[in-house]
């Protein structure tokens, strides 16, 4: 996925994306562009490499523009260089558009516009040109915008400039795009945090708006939505996404968890109810996720079932293995950080007519608006490419919506509160001083393993991701109870294994540790009670239901200081992109 954002005001518009396209660059960052324009005439400035290095080569901080788009790529169709780099213009160079998502018919459509030459790889390089083969044919900017649109397959958005039209265009299509109003200008974005610094009021777009953007504020040229674009104002300010005096937005949002934790220990919880009855009427529950939101599905599933409730988690790439099986009483729990993951988009049409509940992080998203409940995650914005908070966060809810549903309340409600109290013995010095320690004691390592059983297992899946996120060691989770079918011959003297223990299956895991034991490999324990078989203890806290919780979040940490131990940028770890908007 990219980043995309334009402005236009009254105001020199260059510095509001250049601080804006810097607030998205968790979208992608293998090359930064933008469009600057003057009068009559529009500039184009990018490059391949990060939004910094891009802007600070080519001076672009001392340009003046009133109006200027700008895009951070996550390259998929062309390689990582500067004329793939967007924004990519038309033959005249009037026309200027950056472009989030894949153009699937991009052959076809450039097969239709032999007579235009094209200087870039990307699939983007078809729009400038299309719109001005429209314009050629007597179509308005905007009328040529609306047809173009029309054309394209797949999900991508894209916001346009034409030299002789003061406003900017912009089309909304799978990928997210919101539009900030504020006094004497109006943004138009990829997410809120890049403006909120500006203004809090905000527009979300639909999927299928073709909208122009002014000075004032915005028209609508096309939507399948009317009447629902109405101006709101965004609960989280400026400083909920700015790294304050934490080193790495990773640190800081590990750090928030605590608070995240405690304010919704104490909230209302009312909201649960509804969609949690809907559960209750289910006549099978399925909960889709990928990557971390997978492993919220797994111990989500886990916890159902314990209570004698039918669910399964799946992948969405798996659904159609399944669409056999589905009936219409089946309810789905839809579970993303972004609202945007394109494999579950995708696997939408076909529970078309089952009810869904989302637990999605992001307000406005194009999930979040396809579901009959959306239980927001409120984790607030999260920019470190990998999920932390939202993983802790969004699996808390999934377990506050499955006990509801199954008539538990006042139970979980009470492992909440202990999971908050005991929280506060994992945020110590101590535990930080060992996790740092083990950090440093694994950094080299090429291979780690991660066990556990039952919820341990879902436990290390998430821990295993996390450090081959950001350390790029291989890093494998495994069921303990399989370990000796097979993986144990992996197991040689000195081979780190971290193992996660909570108390259900702690005296078979212990067994199961032995026998790494007995073939000197190392064990790093996260549990709450230090057991002979680690050469490492690190303290984990009990928390009833919740205790994968401290789990993960001392899991986070280990992977925190290895990336740093081995100078790796934990905010932006090589090849990954926030939300997986390609399928
Ligand atoms: N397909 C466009 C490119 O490769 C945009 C990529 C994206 O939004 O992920 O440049």
């Amino acid at each position: 996925m990219c980043g995309i954002i334009g402005y236009t005001g009254e105001e020199n518009s260059v510095p509001f994306v250049l601080e804006g396209i810097k607030n998205l660059e968790y979208r992608g960052y293998d090359s930064f562009g933008c469009a600057l324009k003057n009068g009559n005439n529009i500039k184009i400035m990018k490059g391949a490499g990060r939004i910094n290095k891009v802007v600070s080569d080519q001076n672009i901080s001392s340009q003046i523009a009133e109006t200027s788009i700008a895009h951070t790529r996550w390259a998929t169709n062309g390689g990582v260089t500067s004329e793939n780099a967007h924004p990519l213009v038309d033959c005249s160079g009037k026309i200027a558009v950056a472009h989030n998502g894949i153009i699937e018919n991009f052959k076809e459509l450039r097969d239709t516009l032999n007579s235009h030459s094209f200087v870039s790889e990307t699939d983007t390089e078809v729009l400038p040109h299309m719109i001005e083969d429209e314009m050629a044919n007597g179509k308005s900017f905007e009328d040529a915008v609306v047809s173009t649109a029309g054309k394209t397959k797949g999900f991508s958005s894209f916001i346009a400039i034409h030299s002789d039209n003061n406003n900017i265009l912009a089309v909304k299509n799978g990928s997210p795009l919101v539009l900030g109003i504020k006094k004497n200008g109006t943004f138009v974005s990829s997410d809120v945090p890049s403006f909120l610094k500006h203004t809090n009021k905000v527009v979300y777009l639909f999927d299928g708006d073709v909208i122009s953007v002014n000075k004032t504020g915005f028209k609508i040229l096309k939507t399948l939505n009317p009447g629902k674009h109405k101006t709101r104002e965004v609960k989280f300010s400026y400083n909920d996404i700015d790294k304050g005096d934490y080193k790495h937005f990773m640190l800081k949002e590990i750090m928030e968890q605590k608070d995240l934790i405690s304010s919704l220990s104490s909230s209302d919880l009312s909201y649960l109810k509804d969609p949690a009855y809907l559960l209750s009427t289910a006549k099978k529950v399925y909960i889709v996720g990928s990557g971390s939101s997978f492993h919220v599905a797994l111990i989500t599933a886990n916890l159902m079932r314990d209570f004698g409730r039918d669910a399964t988690a799946i992948q969405p790439q798996d659904m159609y293995n399944y669409a056999k099986l589905i009936t219409k009483d089946d309810v789905f729990i839809l579970v993303s950080q972004s609202g945007e993951t394109m494999d579950i988009i995708e696997s939408l049409p076909l529970i078309k007519g089952n009810k869904k509940i989302g637990i999605i992080n992001t307000e406005g998203s194009t999930l979040a608006n396809s579901v009959d409940y959306f239980i927001n995650v409120n984790a607030g914005h999260e920019k470190s490419v990998v999920a932390t908070k939202t993983f802790t966060m969004s699996a808390i809810m999934a377990f506050l919506l499955a006990m509801f549903s199954v008539g538990q309340e006042t139970e979980v409600v009470n492992d909440l509160k202990l999971l908050d109290i005991n929280l506060y013995n994992v945020y110590v010095p101590s535990v930080y001083k060992i996790i740092k320690d083990s950090a440093a004691k694994i950094k080299k390592e090429k291979t780690l393993f991660f066990l556990g059983r039952g919820n341990d297992y879902v436990s290390a899946l998430e821990s295993a991701l996390k450090m081959k996120e950001i350390t790029y060691i291989h890093s494998e989770a495994i069921d303990s109870a399989t370990f000796k079918h097979g993986p144990l011959a992996l197991i040689s003297k000195g081979i780190y294994s971290i193992a996660l223990v909570s108390n259900r299956f702690k005296d078979l895991e212990i067994n199961n540790l032995k026998e790494i034991k007995a073939r000197n490999g190392k064990i790093i324990g996260i549990s709450d009670e230090n057991l002979e078989v680690f050469d490492v203890f690190i303290r984990s806290q009990p928390a009833g239901i919740f205790s994968f919780v401290p789990q993960a979040i001392i899991s986070q940490m280990l992977a925190y200081y290895v990336s740093i131990a081995k100078r790796i940028d934990p905010d932006h770890p090589r090849n990954l992109a926030k939300a997986v908007t390609t399928k």
